[in-house]
This record gives C-alpha cells, structure tokens and sequence, in this order.
C-alpha cells in the first residue's frame, strides 16, 4: 500500500470517530459519564467483531478489550504486549460536537471558521509553518479536534484490523484496551479487569508532537480535609464558638507558597489547594498533590496529615478529618529490568522511522499512570497531533501516519525481543 493510502485510511477512520460526541462529564457519577462514549465503544467492538478480533469483552463501564491472537507458529512466543487508548475527549466549555476535516496546508494564516472569524494565526502558532504544503486535519473552530485520544482509537484500529485482515505479519498476542472518562481523573482505567489485559508491558498513544515519550508522569493524590466547628449565636459565642472557617484557613496558611502549580515547572513538585468551602458548622478543603519523586510525593502525603493534626491539637473543639486517594503513580516507578524492553523499542521504533525522540516528564498522569501502578509498565508516545484540549488543535497526516507506524514497528519487535 501506498503511503498516501494509509493516510487516507486513517483519516478516514479518525472522522468517522470523531464524528461521535464523546465528551466525558466530570459532573456524573456513573462511569462512564456519557453516552457518546458508549456509541464509540459498541461502534469499535462491532468493527473488532467483523475484523475477527478474539476475547472481544465490553464491561458494564465501558471499557473495551480484544486481543489479536498470535498467528506465530509452531512454540514461538513473544511477549503478549497491550495498547490503552482514551474513548472521551476533554470538556473545556467549546462544543461537544467535533466537526473535523482535512485542509491541505498551504502556509499562512487557516481560517477555521468563516461565520465566527475563527484563525489559526502562523504569528500565534509558528508550529504549524512546519507543516506546510502537508494534509492536515483541523477543528471548525468550535471544539477541540479530539485527536486526543481518538488519533491513538484510531491508530490502534488500523494497526489491528490489517493484522487481522491483511497480509500475514508474524506477531505475537497483542491487547487492545479502550477505556472511557481518561480526562476526568482516568475513572475508566480504574475499572478495568486487569484480567483481559494480561501482558508484559503496553503503552498508550496519548501525547502530542511527532518523537514525544513519556515514561515519567506524576505520583498524584486527592486530599480532603473536613472540617466539623461549632455554631453559636455571636451574643453568647466567646469561648464557645469554633469557626470551621478559620481552623481550614489555619491548615492553609501552613503550606509553602512556592510549592504551588503557579511557581513550578518541570520537575518540581506541588500541593494545590484548589477547593474550599465554608459555613457556620463545616469546612471542606481540596488539595491535589502532585510529585514526580516517590519519596517525595509520600512526604508531602504526611506533612498534610501532620499539619492537620497540630491545627487540630490547636482547636481541640473542632473534629478535622483527613482522606488521602492515590490517583495515579508515575510510570516509570513499574520500570523494570524485564519490562524496560518497551521504552528501548518506542526509541528503536523512532530510530527505523527517522524520528527524533523529545523525552517528556509529564506535568500529569495517563491511563499508563494507572496501569503502571497497578504492575503493567506503560510508556507513552505521540499521536502527532498539536494544541491539545483547544479549537486550534491539528494534527498533520504525515506525523498520524508516523504514530500508526509506531505502533506496528512495535508489534514486529516484540516478536524479535
Ligand atoms: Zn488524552
């Protein structure tokens, strides 16, 4: 097949997807947390059905697994490998609805959308003067393009179902894991039987740029403090009254105010208090945490409940309770010597296809952060796309063709590891 075919192919495949509102909601409870994201999932299984895909499963929180059976003969083996994609696409307050399409890239400025004056401006964003006289696919400029993840949905598709259908390839068992509600605390991974994912190591496409790697993100958690005063009418509140109010400014106020996500970057870590809310009887206090150190992110886990309890000790009246959930942990702590494997062939992988690697610590966390905490080590790479949870959001179709590389060069080399 031509390479102008593939990509036709893959855009193709991405509009067809994108054309189904998936948005996740970060204010339902129920997993998943919309509908669209069971129309995408019944539509891929349908498609794995039809390509022959095996062990197809759809859970009651959507969350889809398939496996692509080794077609090695004889006692060949190769390590089974996975692959986790996203079903959602990010809420950011722009239109649910995804209207993509594919311009060809002439330079200058790209008018997104005529009737609202929506611009791509090369001045705004010179990234794009790197794609010139290339296909790329673009929003209308009323919502995000969706290429996170549904480039990665779609690459992974494509890769599948020509190994399902296509000319023989040897390959060993290759898992497929599509989950939903990634952008809204990765509530969909959490869901998975690890069961129907059985491998040694497995990656997600959830990043951006042509050559990204992440294999370092966050170790996170979700803190709540409550806080329980005591009420009393201000005529006869002296030395009765205990203001919830001013016990959580108290825990506040305790914190270091250069540790905040607005005074770091990189590497360094954070404690973000980023709710509050108060009144006459309780006050409740939100805090993420956010370290790519271990030993640190455990420290600043203990320094809030050590903080809690002296302010507690000072309002002995006052009842504070502190809850702390791991979210997520950081990829590379599930490295090991048998599974580091999967970052050398992303490398190797990049090498064969003439990419240069960008090696990314992730400000963040990925469906890898939760597999790779549960014991499956899962780095990630590119898509290919720019811009991100944005209307300016595009991804050029040489480098989608580049990440649907990505992923079949790493099922060739899993059989040759
Ligand atoms: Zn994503």
């Amino acid at each position: 097949m031509t390479a102008k075919s593939i990509q036709d192919a893959l855009a193709e495949r991405f509009l067809r997807y994108s054309a189904i509102s998936s948005q996740s909601d970060a204010s339902s409870t129920t997993v998943p947390t919309s509908e669209g994201q069971w129309k995408l999932a019944r539509l891929l299984k349908s498609e794995l059905e039809e390509a022959g895909a095996e062990a197809i499963h759809l859970s009651d929180t959507c969350v889809l697994t398939a496996k692509v059976p080794s077609n090695l003969p004889g006692n060949a083996v190769a390590p089974a490998i996975g692959f986790c994609t996203h079903l959602d696409t990010v809420d950011v307050n722009l239109s649910p609805d995804v209207k993509a399409r594919v311009i060809e890239y002439g330079g200058g400025d790209v008018c997104l959308n005529e009737a609202n004056d929506v611009w791509m401006r090369e001045s705004e964003h010179p990234e794009i003067a790197r794609y010139k006289g290339e296909r790329i696919l673009v929003t209308d400029g009323t919502s995000v393009l969706g290429a996170d993840d549904k480039a990665g949905v779609t690459s992974v598709m494509e890769a599948a179902v020509r190994l399902l259908q296509g000319p023989t390839v040897p390959h060993g068992d290759v898992y497929l894991s599509f989950v939903p509600d990634e952008e809204i605390g990765l509530r969909g991974v959490r869901t998975m039987d690890l069961a129907r994912f059985p491998v040694e190591y497995a990656f997600t496409l959830d990043s951006c740029e042509l050559g990204e790697v992440v294999e370092s993100t966050f170790n996170a958690a979700s803190v709540r403090i409550d806080i329980v005063g005591v009420s009393a009418h201000p005529m006869n509140s002296k030395g009765n009254m205990v203001n919830p109010i001013l016990v959580a400014h108290d825990i506040i106020a305790q914190f270091d105010r250069r540790e905040t996500p607005e005074c770091t970057e990189g590497r360094e870590s954070y404690i973000w208090v980023n709710a509050i809310e108060g009144n006459q009887t309780t006050a409740h206090i939100g805090i993420a945490v956010r370290d790519h150190d271990r030993a640190g992110y455990e420290e600043k886990k203990q320094r809030i409940r050590d903080i809690a309890a002296r302010v507690s000790q000072a309002h002995p009246r006052a009842k504070v309770t502190v809850d702390i959930e791991d979210v997520y942990g950081n990829i590379e702590d599930a490295k090991t010597e048998a599974n580091s494997v999967a970052t050398d062939n992303i490398v190797k992988a990049m090498a064969q296809l003439g990419i240069e690697p960008i090696h990314l610590s992730m400000r963040g966390g990925t469906d890898g952060s939760w597999l790779s905490r549960q014991g499956i080590f899962t780095p990630n790479f590119f898509t290919g796309a720019h811009n991100f949870h944005s209307v300016f959001e595009f991804l050029p179709l040489n480098a989608f063709e580049k990440s649907f590389e990505m992923v079949n060069t790493l099922i060739r080399q899993a059989v040759q590891q």
